[in-house]
C-alpha cells in the first residue's frame, strides 16, 4: 500500500471540477487524494480567462453559496468585473469576471495545499480498481494502485485527446499537455457508453503588437461587485479590455483555409458546443455577415499575453496568422500560440443518479467535461457536487440533490441524467424554468442555510446569511409604512415622467413603478436615507426585488410547490417497467435506463408523456 492505508475520496484531475471536489470532500472531514498528471497545471483555464457570464455567474455565486471555492478565488484574482444584463430585470443580472490565468491557477493551489486532509500525488491515472460491483481504488502508469472508497472522475479534454490544427494532429488532454488513455477502455469493458466530443480555443497574441487606437476600449464595472458572500477583496485596478472586428479580406484569407480545416474536411467527428462556434464556422454559416466582432482580453495583470474572444480556430496556423493581421489593430501582431481544437471522449450522463455517482459502479462518480458539459462554472459546480456526494456516501449520510427550483446546479444535473446531451452542454438562463428564483443575489439565501448543514458553509456565512433575511423583512416594512407628501416627490416624478401624485402615498408604492428605483427615492428625501442607512446594501436590494417583483415571485413560488409534490413521489425501486403494459414503448425504454428517483424526474425525461405518468401514479396507488 503506497503512503496512505485507505482514503475516503480519491479524485482524479486537478482541473475546475477536481479542485471543487477535494476540496469540498476533504472540508466536509474526509481524507481526500488529489491525482493529477501535472501539478504545475492545477485549476489551469484551457480557454477563455474568465469566470462567470450569463447564467455562469449564477453558478459561481451558487457554488460561493455552498461553501465552495471558486468564487473566492475569482475575486481574489480577477481584473476586470461587470455585471451583464443590468438593463434587464433581476433574474438575468449576471456577474462576469476577467481572471489573471496564472494567478487564478496558482491561488487554486494555495488554498488546496492550505485545506487539512487533502494529499496529491502527480501522475496519470490509468485506469480505476473494481470489487464486487464497486470502486475501490485507482492505478496509475507506475503501476501504483491507491485504495479509495469512492472515487471522482474529473478528466477533462484528456481522455484519447487529439489535438488539430490544420492537416496535423497528434494526441493530447490540452496545448502541450499529454492525453489520458486506459479509463475509456477499461470503462467501456465495464459496460459504460461513451462518445465524442469536440472544444476549440483561439490564438493568443502579443499585447505589445496590438494598436489599440484603432479599438473600442471597454472597461469594467464603475463600481466592481464580486462573487464571493463573504468579505473578498474588492477589485481596485482594472484592466481594459478591447472590441474589433473581422472584415472580408480577413474572412477570404480564413476561407484559402477550409480545404484543410479538420472540421471541413471530416477530420473531426465529434460534436463541438453550436453557441461557441469558430470563426470559420461562423463565415462559413453566416456568409451574409460581412464582420463578427472580436473581443481582446488580457490573460493577466501582469503579462502582455491577449487572448482573441471570437477568433477560435482550427485552421492551419500560417491561415491564422494571416487572417489575424488583418484585423484592425492587427496589422503588427505577434502570435503566442495557434488555436486549435480537440476532440476527447466523454460518457453519456445518463448513466449518472442524480448525486453524480454511476449507475454501473458503486461509488464512482464522474464530474465535469467528462459529462459532457463545458465551462470552469460547470465543471466546479459537478465537482463540488460529486465531493459532497463521494463524502455523505461513504459516511453513510444521505445524498445531498438540490431541485431545479433550488438552484441552476439541480437544473444542470437533472438536465445531463434526465436528458442527456449530444453536443458540449453549457448553461442558458432559459434552460431554468424557474428562473426568477434563481437569482445571483439571492443564491445565499437559497443555498447557504443547506450548505451548513451539511457542514461545509461556515457558521460566518450563515450569520450573514440571517443578517441579511432579517434586515430585507425589516426594509420592507419600512418601506410599506414611509409615508410621503406630493410636494416631497412630484419634482421628482416630473423630472422622471413618472404620474404626479394628488395624495400621500407610502414609499412601497412608488417602488412598484417601474422606473422609480431605491436611490431616486433617498435622492430626494433625506429622512428615508436616514431610516435605511442602518442596512447593508445587499439587505436593500433584496427588499426591492421583493417589492417590484413581488407578484411574478409568488407566482413562480406557487409553481414550484405544485412540481416539488410531484418530486416526493419517490419511485425507485417500487415499479416494474416490464410489468406495466399502459406505458408507451419509448417511455418504458426511458424509464428502464434513467431509473428515475421521483415521479418528478421521471416526468422531466423526454419520451415520457403525461399519460404515462397517469400509468405510473395508478400504479403507486394514487
Ligand atoms: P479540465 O479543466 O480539463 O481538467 C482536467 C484535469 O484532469 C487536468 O488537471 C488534467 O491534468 C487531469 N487529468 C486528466 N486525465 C487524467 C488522468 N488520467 N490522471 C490524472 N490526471 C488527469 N469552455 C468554455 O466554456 N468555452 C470555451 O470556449 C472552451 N474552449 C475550450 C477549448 C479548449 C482547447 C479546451 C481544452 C477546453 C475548452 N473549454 C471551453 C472547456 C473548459 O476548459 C472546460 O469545460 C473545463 O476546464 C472543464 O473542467 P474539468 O475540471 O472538467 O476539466
Amino acid at each position: 500500500m503506497f503512503q496512505q492505508e485507505e482514503y475516503d475520496v480519491i479524485v482524479v484531475g486537478a482541473g475546475h471540477a477536481g479542485c471543487e471536489a477535494a476540496a469540498a470532500a476533504a472540508n466536509l472531514g474526509s481524507k481526500v487524494l488529489l491525482v493529477t498528471m501535472n501539478m504545475n497545471t492545477i485549476a489551469q483555464m484551457s480557454c477563455n480567462p474568465a469566470m462567470g457570464g450569463v447564467a455562469k455567474g449564477q453558478i459561481v455565486r451558487e457554488v460561493d453559496a455552498l461553501g465552495g471555492q471558486s468564487g473566492i478565488i475569482t475575486d481574489k484574482t480577477m481584473i476586470q468585473f461587470r455585471m451583464l444584463n443590468r438593463s434587464k430585470g433581476p433574474a438575468m443580472w449576471s456577474p462576469r469576471a476577467q481572471s489573471d490565468r496564472m494567478r487564478f491557477a496558482e491561488e487554486w493551489r494555495t488554498t488546496l495545499e492550505q485545506t487539512l486532509n487533502v494529499d496529491f500525488w502527480q501522475e496519470s491515472v490509468t485506469g480505476i480498481v473494481v470489487e464486487n460491483d464497486t470502486v475501490v481504488g485507482v492505478k496509475t502508469q507506475l503501476g501504483i494502485e491507491f485504495r479509495g472508497k469512492s472515487v471522482v472522475l474529473t478528466n477533462g479534454t484528456f481522455l484519447n485527446g487529439l489535438i488539430h490544427i490544420g492537416e496535423k494532429n497528434f494526441g493530447g488532454g490540452r496545448a502541450a499537455e499529454k492525453k489520458s488513455t486506459g479509463i475509456t477502455e477499461q470503462l467501456l469493458e465495464l459496460g459504460f457508453e461513451t462518445g465524442r466530443m469536440k472544444t476549440g480555443t483561439p490564438p493568443r497574441v502579443d499585447g505589445r503588437s496590438l494598436d489599440y487606437s484603432k479599438m473600442e476600449e471597454q472597461g469594467g464595472d464603475e463600481v466592481p461587485s464580486k462573487f464571493s458572500y463573504l468579505d473578498t477583496p474588492r477589485l481596485v485596478k482594472q484592466r481594459p479590455c478591447y472590441i474589433t472586428y473581422t472584415n472580408a479580406e480577413v474572412h477570404e484569407i480564413l476561407k484559402e483555409g477550409f480545404e484543410k480545416s479538420p472540421m471541413f474536411q471530416g477530420r473531426i467527428k465529434g460534436l463541438g458546443p453550436r453557441y461557441c462556434p469558430s470563426v470559420e464556422d461562423k463565415i462559413n454559416r453566416f456568409a451574409d455577415k460581412d464582420r463578427h466582432q472580436i473581443f481582446v482580453e488580457p490573460e493577466g495583470s501582469s503579462t502582455v499575453e491577449m487572448y482573441i474572444n471570437g477568433f477560435s480556430s482550427s485552421l492551419p496556423e500560417d491561415v491564422q496568422y494571416r487572417a489575424l493581421r488583418k484585423i484592425a489593430g492587427f496589422e503588427n501582431a505577434k502570435m503566442f500560440r495557434p488555436g486549435y481544437a480537440i476532440e476527447y471522449d466523454f460518457f453519456p450522463p445518463t448513466q449518472l443518479s442524480l448525486t453524480l455517482e454511476t449507475k454501473r459502479v458503486k461509488n464512482l462518480y464522474f464530474a465535469g467535461q467528462i459529462n459532457g458539459t463545458t465551462g470552469y462554472e460547470e465543471a466546479a459546480c459537478q465537482g463540488l457536487m460529486a465531493g459532497i456526494n463521494a463524502h455523505n456516501k461513504v459516511h453513510g449520510r444521505e445524498p445531498f440533490i438540490l431541485k431545479r427550483s433550488e438552484a441552476y446546479i439541480g437544473v444542470l444535473i437533472d438536465d445531463l441524467v434526465n436528458k442527456g446531451t449530444d453536443e458540449p452542454y453549457r448553461m442558458f438562463t432559459s434552460r431554468a424554468e424557474h428562473r426568477i428564483l434563481l437569482r445571483q443575489d439571492n443564491a445565499d439565501l437559497r443555498l447557504t442555510p443547506l450548505g451548513h448543514a451539511l457542514g461545509l458553509a461556515s457558521d460566518e456565512r450563515l450569520f450573514r446569511v440571517e443578517q441579511k433575511q432579517r434586515e430585507t423583512t425589516e426594509v420592507v416594512e419600512l418601506l410599506k409604512n414611509f409615508a410621503i407628501e406630493p410636494s416631497e416627490i412630484n419634482a421628482l416624478l416630473e423630472e422622471l415622467g413618472s404620474a404626479t401624485l394628488h395624495e400621500r402615498t407610502r414609499a412601497i408604492n412608488l417602488l412598484r413603478r417601474p422606473n422609480l428605483e431605491l436611490e431616486h427615492l433617498t435622492r430626494t428625501l433625506p429622512n428615508l436615507t436616514l431610516a435605511l442607512a442602518p442596512y447593508q446594501p445587499d439587505s436593500l436590494e433584496q427588499a426591492v426585488i421583493a417589492i417590484k417583483y413581488e407578484s411574478y415571485i409568488e407566482k413562480e413560488n406557487q409553481q414550484a410547490a405544485r412540481v416539488a409534490e410531484l418530486e416526493n413521489f419517490v419511485i425507485q425501486g417500487r415499479l416494474d417497467y416490464q410489468q406495466m403494459p399502459a406505458l408507451s414503448h419509448e417511455a418504458r425504454e426511458k424509464l428502464l435506463k434513467v431509473q428515475p428517483e421521483t415521479i418528478g424526474q421521471a416526468a422531466r425525461i423526454s419520451g415520457v408523456s403525461p399519460a404515462d405518468i397517469s400509468v405510473l401514479m395508478v400504479y403507486l396507488g394514487r
